[in-house]
This record gives structure tokens, sequence and C-alpha cells, in this order.
């Protein structure tokens, strides 16, 4: 039975403050992310390696930076004179089940697909950037190519670790924690208990969505912190639902001489995709973003890289095939490249 309430937990591992790095030449390494936000400048640096060492550095530096990757192109990762904890030393990737995964923050989109790709599992909302933490992409609610199918961060996270700025330790777990119908959480921590108001703005129904904190009514206490760009807390663990199995991915980017039949063009794939998922066709096509690209990327590729007598049209889709055969796969992401000689508007 889900409650408003949740009691902190003392943090697990010896209470031990790790050395924080004052070095001009580690901090001046740490002082700017892939924002390239002008003015940043950090305190200090430190890399903690277990969830007691987090909580002892919240507990002693008045101003904390949690930073996994910095790969954040908003400055959400620049240190504006706080001490960037680093979270590279949390690294470790624990319990798996057939779909669902346990791993540390500082744990790299790259080394998770590593291990689930041995045993054929596969996470969906990446970023293009593969090179982010765990804590990052929880924190920024990052979405990728597979949102329009598959959606963002926030739908494939079932569970979190947060140290919050006292050093007290929360577990939540999806569903266990919803807010209460006047609006907010009741946080028990060891100073006393913390009421957590959800805030009253009303959020845009779109599939990818960042700005600001997540609010709803009735709203699960895990998505206050998912997208939270660090502001509330540390995430030091992460449980992510997982596909038990990896889909065949096609990527195709179809050039067009006529607008009219590219739009043609991706209003048949979505029809197609549409069908695929009435008949529950095994082999179908899964096309859930197909698109006709904005005036500017087309102004882009008209003027950048074709000359106008040359000047194509193009419709792009990403594809997940359902089919396990990557022959049949192969087979058709050729049959939807081929598409501008066979389709007929
Ligand atoms: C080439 C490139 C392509 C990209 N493509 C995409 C994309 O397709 N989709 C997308 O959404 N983003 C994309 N990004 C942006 C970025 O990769 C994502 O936002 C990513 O989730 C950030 O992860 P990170 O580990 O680099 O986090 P950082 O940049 O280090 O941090 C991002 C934010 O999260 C906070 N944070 C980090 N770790 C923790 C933690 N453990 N606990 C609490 N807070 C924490 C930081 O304080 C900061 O506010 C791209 C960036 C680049 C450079």
């Amino acid at each position: 039975m889900p409650g408003f309430q949740i009691r902190a937990r003392a943090p697990s591992g010896a209470a031990h403050l790790p050395r924080i790095d004052r070095d001009p030449d580690v901090l001046a390494s740490v002082r700017e992310d892939a924002a390239h936000f002008p003015g940043g400048h950090a305190a200090g640096m430190v890399a903690p390696a277990t969830e007691a060492e987090v909580a002892a550095v919240l507990r002693t530096a008045s101003a904390v930076l949690p930073i996994g990757a910095q790969s954040s192109l908003t400055g959400g990762a620049t240190p504006m004179g706080e001490v960037v904890l680093r979270t590279s030393h949390l690294n470790r990737i624990g319990g798996a089940g057939d779909d669902w995964v346990r791993v540390e923050a500082g744990v790299t989109l790259t080394e998770l697909d590593a291990v689930l790709e041995r045993s054929g599992r596969y996470y969906p909302p990446a970023p293009t950037f593969t090179g982010a933490s765990v804590g990052g992409i929880v924190s920024t609610n990052a979405a990728g190519a597979a949102t329009f199918k598959y959606g963002t961060t926030r739908d494939w996270i079932t569970a979190l670790t947060v140290v919050l700025p006292p050093g007290d330790v929360i577990d939540v777990t999806r569903g266990a924690v919803l807010a209460h119908p006047d609006g907010y959480f009741d946080l028990e921590l060891t100073g006393g208990v913390v009421r957590v108001p959800v805030p009253r703005y009303r959020m845009p129904a779109l599939p990818k969505l960042s700005a600001g904190y997540f609010a709803a009514p009735g709203m699960d206490l895990i998505d206050l912190f998912v997208g939270a760009e660090g502001t509330l807390g540390v995430v030091t663990e992460a449980t992510l639902r997982v596909l038990p199995s990896r889909p065949a991915i096609c990527l195709a980017f179809v050039p067009f001489r006529e607008p009219g039949n590219a739009l043609r063009f991706v209003r048949r794939l979505r029809d197609e995709a549409q069908a695929t998922w009435r008949r529950g066709d095994p082999n179908g096509i899964d096309a859930r973003r197909a698109r006709w690209p904005s005036r500017r990327s087309m102004t882009s590729a008209a003027h950048g890289r074709h000359r106008p007598s040359t000047r194509r049209w193009f419709a792009s889709a990403v594809c997940w095939m359902r089919s396990a055969s990557s022959t049949w796969s192969r087979s058709r992401c050729r049959a939807i490249a081929r598409a501008p000689r066979n389709y007929s508007p």
C-alpha cells in the first residue's frame, strides 16, 4: 500500500571523508561541461567510491555539484564555485534479472550496454552520447532516438538510491511513495520530518520534457528526482528496466525529388507501423519515428552539402524490426532505403 512518507536510513559503509582535491590543473579539468558555458570554477574536486563517502562530502561541503561525464548541453554540470562530486568511482553493476539491472551512478551507458549485450538485453532510451553516466541520464531525464517508441529515461527507472544534503539516504521504489492528495511528501530524516511540496504548475503533455521538476497530482516521489539535475541530492544507484531481447534497428535517411512524395512516404510508413501494432505482426515494421525534417534542417541541407540543382528532400525513419533475424531486418532496411524508386504516390 503506497504512502506519502518515506523514512531515510544511515548511509552504508564506513563514514570517511575522501580527499578533496584543490590542485588547479584538476579543477581546470572540471570547470566546464559540453555546453562550454563561460565562467565555470570549482572550489574542489572529490570522487567518492561509496555511499558513505558521498554522505560525508555532503555533510562537509557547503555547496556540492554532482557530475557524471559532464556532457550536459545546458550548463547544468558547470560548477559555479561548488565542490565538484565526480561519480566515476561509483562504477559497479550490481544485480540483474531478465528485465532489470541495478547499477551505480557513475556507470556509463557504453559500459552498461557492453554488459547487457552479453546476455542479449537492451536499454532503449539512451541519449546519443553514450559516454553519459547513469546518474547523469537520470538527473536530466535523458532521451534519445528510441524515445518516440520507448519513452524517456523516466519510464525506465524503477528504483533510485539518493543521498540527501544532510547525508541521509532514501531508497525510492516506483509505486511505493505517492504524493498526499493535498500535494506533499513527508521525508523522515534523522533531523526530523521535512515536508516537500509538489510543485503546483501544470506540465505540458510532451514525450520529452526535462525543464523544471516533474509535477503532477498524486505523483510518484521517484519522479521528483528524475530530471532534478542534482539539485535535490546525489543519485548513487538506480534500477533500470531493460528489454529482455535486443531489437534490430534500422535508420533510413531517404532522398526524394519532390517534397510531396517524402510527406506521403512518411505517412505510409506510419500507417504500416500502425498495421504492425494492430496485427501484432512479429515481422512487421515498427516505425515510431518517421518524420519529415523541419524547414530549418531542410534549408541547411539544401544550402550545405547539396547544390540547388541536385537538391533532394529527405524523410528520415528509425524503425524497430521485431524479427530476431538480422538477415530479414537487413532486407527490410534495404526495402525502405529503396523507397523513392519503388514508391508511386
Ligand atoms: C554529443 C552529445 C550528444 C547528446 N545527445 C543527447 C541526447 O540524444 N539526448 C539527451 O537527452 N541528451 C543528450 N546529450 C546531453 C547529455 O549527454 C545528457 O544530458 C546526459 O544525460 C548527461 O549525462 P552526464 O553523465 O554527462 O551528466 P552531467 O553532464 O555530468 O550532469 C548533468 C546533470 O545531472 C546532474 N548529475 C549528474 N550525475 C548526478 C548524480 N549522480 N546525482 C545527481 N545529479 C547528477 C548534474 O549536476 C547536472 O545537473 C548529448 C550531449 C552530447 C555532448
